[in-house]
């Protein structure tokens, strides 16, 4: 080996200690996640890097820590300015010197932060991404010493994927005028589609690809069947996310009004947001719930990018979304932090119609509609799956996996049962009735109502009439969510949603294919406390001193006009209820508080936990 790769050698094995001393000091956490370790040497290194992780996978370490590795300045570029604020914030109480350059600036602060940038005083500088790629910031640019580009949420370069920004297609021209200089590509957008995209319009053909496990261990998926919505939606909250914070996700603007008035009226702390509402009282809803604790916030899929409070507990869909990647994109927003989060959903008959309805009804082309119905296809899989949830998720984005032992599936396995007898009836009363009626009409004649529709129609004359009363009614609506998410039953909604039979229905009628499907079952409650990982839930003296601790956070959030989590997270707060540490160096062991947090907040604390006790 010769003296100048010795030397490199060194060199390397010297930042990565310099690294993890960062990271303990600085950020206070005890070790990298996952490729965290591996990213942030390569970047530091001087190599271009794309990163696909999951939201809440811990992308921000991977250039904020180069970022103070490395001379000079790292240049964000980001999409959302909302959130850049925040950002800065939160790396202004770590003690880094970052700073944002948007339209939310006057031109005297704008200078100041240029100067700043042109005299070195900055470790971060977030810029949005129109700005960045004007004359005067590259002039600017060129004559500052850059540490590297972070370009964050590098889909958005992607012209098919939903969050199109047309000034990321500039950001290529990051490579041609700063050659030398590394850059760092993050998304959590998976699919290999839009991987290839970003390589090609933001030339990073040299870069390494780091690919990471899209799981989320943390977050367990539930999801019901519904029966009354809201009740169910009331006690989820109530019983395991009282007090917590959440987003309820809703179809129509006008259902997100309802349950959120309703919610309110409930005594939960609950506020809308969707795109009919005018910009202002969104903002205002959008800060409320990203700066105050425990606040549910009922939302269209409008609500969603820009949103990266860390301690959503849940996620709750009261209609079903469009396909799994919507799904797991909303639901992706509960539990970045790392603790546990619940994803729940409710789901019945009605969605399936809605849905395909609005497949069916819309303008665009047919291969369009042929895409959208298998997505659609391997949404309704996932909600009928008697099998773990995680597995048929991450099957989905290609993952193998096995059974998780942290969603509703494994944790109360439903029951099949032998519903070829139950499926023949049903497709019967459909077709001895003409194919005109729903299933609230079919259900009545399946179980022997002699309601007034039924006789107007003359159906408590038929052969079908009272053949299906061994079977309750949720039971039956049940029996026919199934047959049309199994395409053994089709809604027509020319005529009102009414069922029609299908070419499958066939083999069914005549007695020739068996049919198994899910046990309509109340779920019990998996369990009392929702916690996962080894943690014990807080003994009652612990959960004072933790309500005090959020007291006190809160009066510094407002002071210092930043979010809760900015000052320390969930978990620091509830780790310190947990060990009460006595005095400045056990707290110092505890995650989330690193040197500048210490000197800024450990006395108060200690100080709070001594009183406590
Ligand atoms: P992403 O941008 O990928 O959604 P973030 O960068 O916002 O994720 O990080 C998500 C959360 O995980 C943050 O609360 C962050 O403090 C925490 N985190 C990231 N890396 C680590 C680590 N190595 N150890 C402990 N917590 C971490
Ligand atoms: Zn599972």
């Amino acid at each position: 080996m010769s003296a100048s790769h010795a030397v490199r050698a060194d060199d390397v094995a010297d930042r990565a200690v310099r690294a993890g001393e960062i990271l303990r000091t600085t950020f206070g956490h005890a070790a990298f996640r996952g490729a965290q370790g591996d990213i942030v040497a390569h970047v530091a290194d001087g190599g271009d890097a794309l990163v696909l992780m999951p939201t809440g996978g811990g992308k921000s370490l991977c250039y904020q820590v180069p970022a103070l590795l490395r001379a000079g300045t790292a240049i964000v570029v980001s999409p959302l300015i909302a959130l850049m604020q925040d950002q800065v914030g939160a790396l202004a109480q770590l003690g880094v010197r970052a700073a944002f350059l948007n339209s939310t600036l006057d031109a005297q602060q704008a200078r100041d932060t240029e100067r700043a940038l042109l005299a070195g005083e900055l470790d971060l500088l977030y810029v949005a991404p129109e700005r960045l790629t004007s004359p005067r910031c590259l002039d600017l640019l060129a004559q500052s010493r850059i540490a590297l580009f972070a370009i964050d949420e590098a889909h958005c370069v992607s012209q098919w994927g939903h969050d199109f920004r047309p000034e990321y297609l500039q950001l290529s021209l990051l490579h041609e005028r700063f050659p030398g200089v590394p850059r760092i590509a993050l998304t959590a957008t998976a699919d290999p589609q839009t991987r290839d995209e970003i390589i090609h319009r933001l030339a990073l053909e040299e870069a390494r690809v780091f690919v990471s496990s899209f799981d989320r261990p943390n977050i367990r998926y539930t999801i019901v069947d519904k029966q009354d919505a809201r009740a169910q939606l009331l006690r989820f909250v109530r019983e395991d996310h009282a007090g917590e914070a959440g987003i309820v996700y809703c179809l129509s603007r006008r259902k997100v009004e309802e349950t959120a008035a309703w919610l309110a009226a409930q005594g939960i702390v609950a506020i809308p947001y969707h795109a009919g509402m005018d910009a202002q009282s969104r903002a205002a809803n959008q800060s409320r719930f990203q700066r105050e604790d425990g606040i549910v916030v009922v939302a269209t899929i409008a609500f969603g990018m820009g949103i990266d409070k860390p301690d959503v507990r849940f996620v709750a869909h009261l209609d079903l979304p469009k396909s799994i990647e919507g799904y797991y994109q909303e639901t992706g927003r509960a539990g970045r932090d790392g603790e546990a989060a619940d994803a729940w959903m409710a789901y019945g008959l009605a969605d399936v119609v809605q849905q395909r309805r609005l497949i069916d009804q819309s303008e665009a082309s047919e291969d369009f509609k042929r895409v959208s119905t298998a997505k659609l296809d391997a949404l309704l899989g996932l909600c009928e799956t008697a099998g773990c949830r995680r597995v048929r998720l991450l099957d989905y984005f290609g993952e193998a996996s096995s059974p998780c032992g942290n969603c509703d599936t494994c944790l109360d396995p439903p029951q099949t049962w032998d519903a070829t007898d139950a499926a023949r009836k049903a497709l019967s009363a459909i077709y001895r009735t003409g194919q005109r009626f729903g299933a609230v009409h079919l259900i009545d004649v399946l179980r022997g109502r002699e309601v007034e529709r039924v006789q107007r129609w003359d159906h408590h004359k038929l052969s079908v009439f009272g053949i299906g009363a061994d079977l309750d009614e949720a039971n039956w609506r049940s029996v026919f969510r199934q047959l049309v998410a199994m395409g053994l039953a089709r809604v027509d909604h020319e005529a009102h949603g009414a069922l029609r039979l299908t070419e499958s229905s066939r083999a069914v009628l005549k007695g020739e294919q068996p049919v198994a499907m899910r046990r309509t079952v109340e779920r019990k409650r998996a369990a009392a406390t929702r916690r996962t990982g080894a943690e014990p839930a807080l003994a009652p003296a612990d959960a004072d001193l933790l309500a005090l601790l959020k007291a006190w956070r809160l009066e510094h959030a407002r002071a210092q006009g930043v979010p809760a989590y900015v000052i320390l997270h969930d978990a620091t707060l509830a780790e310190i209820a947990r060990r009460q540490p006595g005095d400045l160096d056990a707290l110092a062991g505890i995650g989330g508080i690193g040197a500048k947090k210490l000197e800024r907040y450990g006395e108060a604390l200690v100080a709070l936990v001594r009183e406590h006790g």
